[in-house]
C-alpha cells in the first residue's frame, strides 16, 4: 500500500524535526504543514519515520 494522504493534526510545537527528516514533504514555520502535490508514496519511509519521531504525534497519513 502506498501513502496517498498526509496531514498534521493540531498541537504541533514546531520543533522542526519533520522538515529535517523529509523536507520534500514537510515545511515548518509557525506550525508544520504538508507540501501539496507531492508523490507521497516516493517518500514513504521518511514520512513514517517523521510520524514516529514527532514528539507530539500529530503527523498522520493514510494509505
Ligand atoms: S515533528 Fe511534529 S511537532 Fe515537530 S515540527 Fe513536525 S509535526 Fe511539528
Amino acid at each position: 500500500m502506498a501513502i496517498k494522504k498526509v496531514w498534521i493534526e493540531e498541537g504541533c510545537i514546531a520543533c522542526g524535526l519533520s522538515e529535517q527528516i523529509c523536507p520534500e514533504v514537510f515545511k515548518v514555520n509557525d506550525v508544520a504543514t504538508v507540501i501539496e502535490g507531492v508523490d507521497y508514496s516516493a517518500y514513504e519511509a521518511q514520512i513514517k519515520e517523521a510520524a514516529e519521531s514527532c514528539p507530539v504525534e500529530v503527523i498522520k497519513y493514510s494509505e
